[in-house]
C-alpha cells in the first residue's frame, strides 16, 4: 500500500505541490489528469525521490520517508520500492534491450548475471520482444522501446510502477501496443500511478482519478465519478475539455 500525506514541492519561490494527499491499495491502478505545468510529473518524481518534496511523508510497502528528516538509507529503501516509465524511454543506448532491462537487477538487486539475464528475457518475452533481446535501442520501434522501458520498471522488484505520459513521444501507430502492455499488467494487479493525457485510456484502466490543478488535488474519485459526475466544477471543465 502507498501513502501520501501533506507532500508539497517548492523550487525556489515556486509552490508547484501543495498538501498532496491520496492512498494507493495493493493492485490499484491511480491515474493522475491535469493541465500541463500542474505539478504531475514533480509528484510522480518526488515519491520516487527523483526530487526530494519539501515537505511531506510518503510510505511505499516497507519503506517510509518524512521529507523533514530523510537519511540516505530511508531514501535508498523508498527507491527501490517504485520504478519508473519515462516519455522518452530513457533506455541505455550502448546496452541491448536484455542488457537494459538486467541492469537494475544486477545494481540494485545485486543479482547473478545470469540469474538477471534469465529472468529479463522471461519479461521481454512477456511484452512480446523475445526476438528482440540482442538489439540496441537505436535499432527499435518507438513502441519497441518504450515496451523495453516498461519491461524494465517490471523486472524492479518494486511495489508500485510510475508512469509519466509514457505514450505522448509516440508516433501514434505505437500507441496501441504500448497501452495494450499496460493493460495485461493491470489485469496482473501490478500497482500503477499512471499521468497520462489519454482519457479514454484513464477511463477504461483506472480504479481511482485523481484530478490536480495548480499543485493540489482538486478531485479524487472512480472514473465514472471524475468523467460522468465531477464534483467540482474545475474537474468538470478540465474533462468537457479534454475528452
Ligand atoms: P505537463 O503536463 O506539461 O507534463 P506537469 O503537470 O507534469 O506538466 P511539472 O513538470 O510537474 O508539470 O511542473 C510543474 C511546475 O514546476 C511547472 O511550473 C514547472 O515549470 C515547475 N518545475 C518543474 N521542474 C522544475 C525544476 N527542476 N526547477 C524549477 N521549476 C520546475
Ligand atoms: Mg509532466
Amino acid at each position: 500500500m502507498i501513502k501520501v500525506s501533506q507532500l508539497s514541492k517548492k523550487f525556489g519561490d515556486l509552490t508547484v505541490l501543495k498538501q498532496i494527499c491520496f492512498e494507493v491499495q495493493q493492485g490499484e491502478i491511480v491515474v493522475i489528469i491535469g493541465p500541463s505545468g500542474t505539478g504531475k510529473s514533480t509528484l510522480l518524481r518526488c515519491l520516487n525521490y527523483l526530487e526530494a518534496p519539501t515537505t511531506g511523508q510518503i510510505t511505499i510497502g516497507p519503506a517510509e520517508v518524512d521529507a523533514s528528516h530523510a537519511s540516505n538509507k530511508h531514501i535508498h529503501q523508498l527507491r527501490k520500492q517504485s520504478s519508473f516509465v519515462f516519455q522518452n524511454y530513457a533506455l541505455f543506448a550502448n546496452k541491448t534491450a536484455l542488457e537494459n532491462v538486467a541492469e537494475g537487477l544486477m545494481t540494485v538487486w545485486r543479482e547473478p548475471k545470469a540469474q538477471a539475464m534469465a529472468t529479463s528475457q522471461a519479461i521481454l518475452e512477456k511484452v512480446g520482444l523475445g526476438d528482440k533481446l540482442g538489439q540496441y535501442p537505436a535499432q527499435l520501434s518507438g513502441g519497441q522501446q518504450q515496451r523495453v522501458g516498461i519491461a524494465r520498471a517490471m523486472a524492479a522488484k518494486g511495489e508500485v510502477i510510475l508512469f509519466d505520459e509514457p505514450t505522448s513521444a509516440l508516433d501514434p501507430e505505437w500507441v496501441e501496443e504500448v497501452l495494450a502492455v499496460m493493460q495485461q499488467l493491470a489485469q496482473e494487479k501490478q500497482t500503477m500511478i499512471v499521468v497520462t493525457h489519454e482519457m479514454q485510456f484513464a477511463r477504461e484502466i483506472a480504479d481511482k482519478v485523481i484530478f490536480m490543478e495548480g499543485g493540489v488535488i482538486v478531485e479524487q474519485g472512480p472514473p465514472e465519478q471524475i468523467f460522468e459526475q465531477p464534483q467540482s466544477e474545475r474537474t468538470k471543465a478540465f474533462v468537457s475539455r479534454a475528452t
